[in-house]
């Protein structure tokens, strides 16, 4: 049993109370290995921005928990030899599915967990994620849960459709489960294609995709009904058409990918969404970056020629996020 307390890690809990009433969101980067993880922390450390590491199941597999771990631990006293004096970086766990997998994050120095069950009946997944939370708070451990069905694929979890959060179920939902934090479905989506072509209209001028815009509506609903309580948005990276252009002039194939405006998410995070999930636009330029540079020296092969200018495009990427959610200068 290691407990996060431990490895210098904080939980959501306070981070999330100054972000719903500073108007800003905090950015929740997902990571697999360590150009990623370096990228994040220098990002956040240089604008002193709190900052949620964010794993999958897949990615815990893929890393291994326990170099994990140690991985969290390193990441916090990298930060500090950064000059960030009091790091605030939370290890928490994207889409847990099971119990079982939130009581190992738990006991293996997570200090945060999302137990998502959006995908069963009401009454199970509240059964679910308070089990959760029960476990969890028991070692002062912070809980996301989720109601609604976001579309899209991610990692294990996928969805052809997308089912809006109901504003009337939340008060029950939350009340019931204890979580500490709602993830909302209102229009984001997982992936590099969070729309097909027939759902966006396309910009005259530039013939580029333009998605259908997010329900702001629902989002004021719910706010309405648990106002002050933090929301979280997943499936909001931006896929900047820059990352889809080199990959697709170098090799790649990725053709019509789209995803949420910057200005949506800007505005998103001056509401009660306080944790903003950003995956798919790490994942984009870390392959634009690689594919260019093999395209451009195929005699290359030393990885730190690639993965080196693959984690200065990262570095650049969260930067600009932590800009656009507004959690620059929120940490000491
Ligand atoms: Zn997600």
């Amino acid at each position: 049993m290691v407990s996060y307390k431990e490895l210098g890690l904080v939980n959501t809990k306070a981070m999330f109370a100054k972000a719903v009433n500073g108007g800003y969101a905090i950015p929740a980067f997902n990571f697999n290995n360590m150009e990623q993880l370096q990228a994040i922390i220098m990002s956040a450390a240089e604008q002193k921005s709190p900052v949620i590491l964010q794993v999958s199941k897949g990615a815990r597999n893929y890393a291994n928990q326990t170099l994990l771990r140690y991985m969290a631990e390193g990441a916090v006293a990298y930060a500090k030899e950064l000059g960030w004096e009091k790091p605030e970086i939370v290890l928490h766990l994207d889409h847990g599915d099971s119990f079982e997998l939130c009581k190992s994050c738990v006991d293996t120095g997570f200090s945060s967990v999302m137990i998502d069950a959006s995908h069963l009946p009401y009454e199970e997944n509240i059964a679910l994620t308070k089990k959760v939370v029960e476990y969890a708070h028991a070692h002062d451990v912070t809980v996301e849960a989720e109601l609604g069905v976001l579309a899209g694929v991610e990692d294990e979890v996928s969805s052809a459709v997308s089912h809006y959060t109901k504003p009337e179920e939340v008060v029950d939902f939350a009340t019931r489960t204890g979580c500490d934090s709602l993830a909302i479905s209102i229009g984001t989506s997982h992936g590099a294609y969070k729309f097909t072509p027939a759902q966006c209209t396309r910009d005259p001028k530039t013939g580029k995709l333009v998605p259908p815009p997010l329900a702001f509506d629902v989002l004021a609903a719910i706010e309405e009904q648990l106002p002050g309580f933090p929301i979280v948005l997943h499936g909001s990276s931006s896929v900047p058409q820059e990352y889809v252009d080199i990959i697709n002039a170098n090799g790649g194939k990725l053709p019509d990918a789209v995803g949420i405006p910057e200005e949506q998410l800007a505005q998103a995070s001056k509401s009660a969404v306080c944790k903003i999930n950003i995956d798919s636009d790490s994942r984009l330029a870390l392959t634009a970056a690689v594919r260019q540079v093999l395209n451009q020296k195929p005699a290359e092969f030393d990885p730190r020629k690639y993965l080196g200018p693959a984690r200065d495009e990262m570095v650049k990427l969260y930067t600009h996020k932590i800009q656009v959610l507004g959690s620059a200068g929120k940490s000491e």
